[in-house]
C-alpha cells in the first residue's frame, strides 16, 4: 500500500514537501508545497514549463506535471519538516519517455518481466572546497598521498558524521567514511540496494552531502575532475542480479566467484562501453579524469581501457569478491538514474545474447596497457562519446525516445563549448 502523503505530514511533522525530478542533465528540479495542498498534488503532481529545465521540450509545450512517488519520501535530516519527494514525470496524460527516473523505472519493469532484477551500491566520491571554488577547503590537507589521510578526515568529522548519522537515521546502512586519494576529496560508503532505491538514494546523498557541506561554510563538488594534477571524482557501480531473492552472478565454483551470467552482464557492458560513456561521463570535463596524465598521487584510478580483471583497480570493470562486479567507469557528474539504466541496458543485451567479455587481463594497465594488442581505448572526449552513443543499435533500443532528446542537448553542450576561445589556443597559435 502506497504511503498517504497528508498523514504522513500529520504523523511526522512535516510541514512542507519538495516534490523534485531530476531532469536529463541531473539537476534537481522542485516545487516546495505546503502540507496543506499535498493531496491534489499527489494525485495530479506539480506544475512545471519542461523548457525550462533540461528536458529537451519547447516553450509551446503544455504543462509538465511532476507527481511524487510517496515510497521515496524522505524527511531533510538537517530539515525534518520539510519532506522531499522524487517524482515522475508527465505531459498531456502521458509519461515523458526521456524523463531519466521515468526510464529507469521501465527498464526496471522490463527486467522484472524477465524474473529478474538488478541490485547495486554506488561510491560517489566528492571535493570538500572553498565556497569560491577555488581550491580544497582544508588548506592542511596537503599530503601528495592524501589517501585515507587520518587527520584530514577527522579535520572534516562535524561534516562527514552530521551525513553519516542522517544516513543511519534513514536505513541506509552505511558502513564507512574516509579521505580520498586527492587533497580534500571524501567517500561515504553505504549498502547496496535495487537500482531505482540506489538511484534515489544517489540523487538524495548529493544533495544532502552540498546542504550539510554548505550550513557548515563549506562547498561539496562531484566534479569528474576539479584539479588538474589531483584524482578525479568516480562514482564506481558495483553490480549484482538477482531473481527470486538469489544473487544470479554467485559462482563458487569460479576462481573469481563469478557465474557466467555475470560474465555475460560484463560482455555487454564492454561492448556497448564507448556509447555508455556519453551518459556515465557526461560532461566536457569527465575526460581530463579518464585517460588523464598520473596524478600527483601516483595513479588516476580512473581505467583508459575497456578490460577487466580481478581484484585490480587499473581496469574499467573489477571483480573484487564473488558475486559481484564494479564498473569503475562512471564519474561524479553521472545522473543518478541514467546511471542505472545504461548498467541495465547494457548487461541485459549482454546476458541475452551471450556477450563473450574475452580472457580477463591480470596486470597493470598504467604501466603494462600498451603491451597487449586489441583492447579497446575509452573515448577521449564527449563528442567521441556521443557519437558512440548516436551509434549504438544496443543503447538505443533500450533507451528509446531517451537518445535523440539527450544527443541533441549534449550536442549543443559540446558546441557552446567547441565555441569558446580559449587562453591555450592563444598561447600556442599567436606566433603561428
Ligand atoms: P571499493 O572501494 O572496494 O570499490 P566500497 O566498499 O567503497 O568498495 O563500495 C562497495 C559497494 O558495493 C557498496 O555500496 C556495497 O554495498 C556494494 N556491494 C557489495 N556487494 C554487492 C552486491 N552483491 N551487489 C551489488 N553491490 C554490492
Ligand atoms: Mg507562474
Ligand atoms: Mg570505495
Ligand atoms: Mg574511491
Ligand atoms: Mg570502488
Amino acid at each position: 500500500m502506497t504511503l498517504d502523503l497528508e498523514q504522513a505530514a500529520a504523523e511526522r511533522g512535516i510541514k512542507y514537501f519538495l516534490i523534485s525530478y531530476t531532469d536529463l542533465f541531473g539537476t534537481q528540479r522542485a516545487k516546495l508545497v505546503p502540507a496543506a495542498a499535498i493531496r491534489g498534488m499527489a494525485r495530479d503532481g506539480a506544475g512545471f514549463a519542461g523548457f525550462a529545465t533540461w528536458l529537451d521540450m519547447s516553450p509551446a509545450d503544455p504543462d509538465l506535471f511532476a507527481v511524487p512517488d510517496p515510497d521515496g519520501l524522505i524527511a531533510l535530516p538537517w530539515k525534518p519538516e520539510v519532506g522531499w519527494l522524487p517524482a515522475d514525470l508527465r505531459m498531456a496524460g502521458e509519461p515523458v519517455a526521456q524523463a531519466p527516473r521515468t526510464l529507469l523505472k521501465r527498464l526496471v519493469a522490463e527486467a522484472a518481466r524477465d524474473g529478474l532484477s538488478l541490485k547495486t551500491g554506488v561510491e560517489c566520491e566528492f571535493f570538500l572546497i572553498a565556497p569560491d571554488g577555488s581550491g580544497p577547503a582544508d588548506a592542511a590537507d596537503r599530503q601528495v598521498k592524501p589517501c585515507y589521510d587520518q587527520s584530514a578526515l577527522m579535520r572534516r568529522y562535524d561534516v562527514i558524521t552530521e551525513i553519516c548519522d542522517a544516513m543511519l537515521a534513514l536505513g541506509w546502512g552505511p558502513y564507512q567514511n574516509d579521505h580520498e586519494d586527492a587533497n580534500g576529496q571524501f567517500e561515504m560508503n553505504w549498502d547496496y540496494a535495487d537500482a531505482l532505491v540506489t538511484a534515489d538514494r544517489h540523487a538524495f546523498f548529493k544533495y544532502m552531502t552540498r546542504s550539510i557541506a554548505e550550513k557548515h561554510g563549506l562547498r561539496a563538488t562531484f566534479m569528474p575532475k576539479p584539479f588538474p594534477d589531483l584524482t578525479g571524482s568516480g562514482c564506481h557501480a558495483h553490480v549484482s542480479l538477482w531473481r527470486d531473492g538469489r544473487n544470479l552472478f554467485a559462482d563458487p565454483a569460479d576462481p573469481l566467484g563469478l557465474s557466467q551470467a555475470g560474465y555475460h552482464v560484463i560482455g555487454g557492458i564492454m561492448q556497448a562501453a564507448d556509447a555508455m560513456a556519453a551518459i556515465t561521463n557526461p560532461t566536457v570535463n569527465s575526460y581530463k579524469r579518464l585517460n588523464a596524465p598520473r596524478t600527483a598521487s601516483g595513479a588516476t584510478w580512473a581505467p583508459n581501457t575497456v578490460t577487466y580483471t580481478g581484484n585490480n583497480r587499473t581496469h574499467m570493470i573489477r571483480i573484487p569478491d564473488g558475486g559481484r562486479f564494479e564498473l569503475r567507469l562512471a564519474d561524479g557528474a553521472v545522473n543518478p538514474y541514467l546511471l542505472q539504466a545504461v548498467i541495465l541496458a547494457a548487461g541485459l543485451d549482454g546476458l541475452r545474447h551471450g556477450r563473450d567479455p574475452g580472457p580477463r587481463l591480470d596486470l597493470n594497465m598504467y604501466t603494462h596497457g600498451h603491451t597487449v594488442e586489441g583492447v579497446k581505448r575509452l573515448p577521449l572526449n564527449l563528442l567521441d562519446a556521443l557519437r558512440a552513443l548516436e551509434a549504438s543499435p544496443v543503447l538505443n533500443e533500450a533507451l528509446g525516445a531517451f537518445v535523440p532528446s539527450y544527443l541533441k542537448l549534449k550536442t549543443e553542450e559540446w558546441n557552446a563549448y567547441a565555441a569558446h576561445l580559449t587562453q591555450w589556443e592563444r598561447d600556442t597559435t599567436l606566433d603561428c
